[in-house]
């Protein structure tokens, strides 16, 4: 029997995901597939039930998914509780359907991987407050950052999420607008500033002035459509450390496939299986 992880979501454009895990299964030596099931909103109760079936191993969820599949499985952990998000879900053996959230761990490795240093005591300002500002932001302060500023273009939003991760880790969270001289202020002092927006995905915009960044700071777009954003090549330009969402999306997806089928270290087999698509300039957000 042919196994199957289905990917929920609506619309369903990219590929990645499924690249990145067939060939982690024809790699670790599994029958199975990742399918990707692009369902109406009334559809999506019937799909987690067949989910329970034992040809599942679970199933990924996107966009506009993801608040939903977390009220349709039987347990949801802690951490996607926090960030009110379900991203992937396991099967256990007796059918268990649990939630759980890939885009916070997956967001830190992808991050410090590009600093060269632990999200620890870090001061990070993180541009945007949407479902991925969401793990970015609860991702940094269980690391242990010292101080993590959300600007949104949206203020209100932004004072929402400081809010609602107050009590998270040792760190400080404050919101503040995303321009002006406290915004330029907040840059001046960060070791990382993140783009958890959709901004340079299909519009040339950028949502970080990183003329204002200290020369040590590093950038982290979440952004992997185009490979080089606008923010990208800004910051290098600067002479910065800069990186996309690449790293997140392949680390995230490590984690999920080794919750779904208890084999690890498929990381390098995913970056490879994906690399074409990612360097593919035709392939559009
Ligand atoms: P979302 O929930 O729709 O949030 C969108 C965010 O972008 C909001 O903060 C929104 O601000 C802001 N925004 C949109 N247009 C803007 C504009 N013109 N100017 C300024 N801000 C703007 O989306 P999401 O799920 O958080 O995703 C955000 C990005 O992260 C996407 O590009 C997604 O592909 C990427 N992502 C990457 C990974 C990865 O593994 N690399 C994982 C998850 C997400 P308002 O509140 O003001 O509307």
């Amino acid at each position: 029997m042919t196994r199957r992880v289905g990917l929920l979501g609506k619309p369903l454009k990219r590929r990645h995901s499924q690249v990145m895990h067939d060939a982690a299964f024809d790699a670790a030596g599994i029958d199975a597939r990742y399918v990707l099931l692009e369902l109406e909103p009334d559809e999506v109760e019937g799909a987690v039930r067949d989910a329970r079936g034992p040809d599942w191993l679970g199933l990924g969820v996107t966009a506009p998914y993801k608040r939903v599949v977390a009220e349709l499985v039987d347990e949801v952990e802690p951490d996607a509780v926090a960030i009110g998000a379900v991203n992937n879900v396991a099967r256990s053996r007796s059918g268990v359907l649990v939630g759980f959230n890939t885009d916070a761990p997956g967001f830190r490795a992808g991050a410090e991987l590009a600093m060269g240093r632990s999200l620890s005591d870090a001061t990070v300002v993180v541009v945007g407050a949407g479902g991925a500002a969401h793990a970015v932001v609860y991702a940094c302060l269980v690391a242990g950052a010292r101080w993590v500023t959300i600007a949104n273009r949206t203020d209100s939003t932004a004072r929402a999420l400081a809010d609602r991760f107050r009590d998270v880790g040792q760190g400080s969270v404050i919101a503040m607008p995303s321009s002006g001289l406290v915004f330029e202020a907040a840059l001046a002092g960060a070791d990382l500033a993140v783009n958890a927006t959709t901004v340079g995905m299909l519009d040339p915009g950028m949502t970080i002035p990183v003329d204002r960044l200290p020369a040590t700071a590093t950038v982290f777009d979440l952004v992997y459509v185009p490979a080089e954003t606008p923010l990208v090549a800004a910051a290098r330009a600067r002479g910065l450390k800069a990186a996309n969402g690449s790293e997140m999306l392949i680390a995230q997806a490590a984690i999920a496939f080794e919750r779904w089928t208890g084999v690890g270290g498929m990381a390098d087999v995913m970056r490879a299986a994906v690399a074409p698509l990612l360097a593919d300039p035709t392939v559009r957000a």
